[in-house]
């Protein structure tokens, strides 16, 4: 198994859009675990596929954001939010924009059918933290970023740091740290492969 990180915009693998999962095995309960590690090293509450580079659609949440508080840690895969509710506007974060904040318009409530750690289907009817975690995290299996979503004003106001990011991105490019792009989506091409 590749060593796995979290990415940060504005790598490719977050503008992918992930295949559905079709086998549960070793290796994706294996990448189920980092990801949890990653998430909570991170201090995150969710995290996509797409954000440690496998462009497959799968997400882990835990919305306690407690590694001790294991019974509220969630695998999902191939979901799909299958209603919307309401919306309002609330302060939001991405582990792959660390720093960065923002008012985002969201559904109040979702209900979201997916299936479980153990390929059982379940739906899921979900408010407030959960509705607004579910609709980042499947935003971004479908390479939808919550940058795409602000008003024109945090638009404006994030300008300079999304800057800085894509800056940063480039020169460790072109240092070699990170491969180009158009290697980068050759490897996600071929893991899309492997769902
Ligand atoms: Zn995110």
């Amino acid at each position: 198994m590749q060593s796995m990180k979290i990415v940060q915009y504005p790598h490719p693998a977050l503008r992918f859009k992930a295949k559905p999962v079709s086998t549960i095995d070793k290796e994706f309960h294996l990448r189920i675990g980092r990801m949890f590690e990653l998430m909570y090293e991170a201090k995150g509450l969710g995290l996509a596929a797409n954000q440690v580079a496998i462009p497959h659609q799968f997400l882990v949440l835990n919305i306690t954001g407690d590694p001790s508080q294991k019974e509220a840690e969630e695998v999902f895969i191939n979901p799909v939010i299958v209603e919307r509710k309401g919306s309002i506007d609330d302060s939001e974060g991405c582990l792959s924009f660390p720093g960065l904040y923002q008012r985002i318009r969201r559904a109040k409530s979702v209900m979201v059918q997916a299936y479980n750690i153990k390929g059982e289907a379940v739906e899921i009817e979900a408010t407030g933290l959960a509705s607004r975690a579910w609709q980042h995290e499947i935003d971004h299996l479908n390479g939808v970023l919550f940058v795409d979503k602000m008003s024109l004003v945090s638009r404006i106001s994030s300008k300079t740091t999304l800057g800085e990011m894509e800056a940063e991105f480039r020169q460790a490019q072109k240092k070699g740290e990170v491969p180009k792009d158009l290697e980068l989506g050759q490897i996600l091409d071929s893991l899309a492969c492997e769902a």
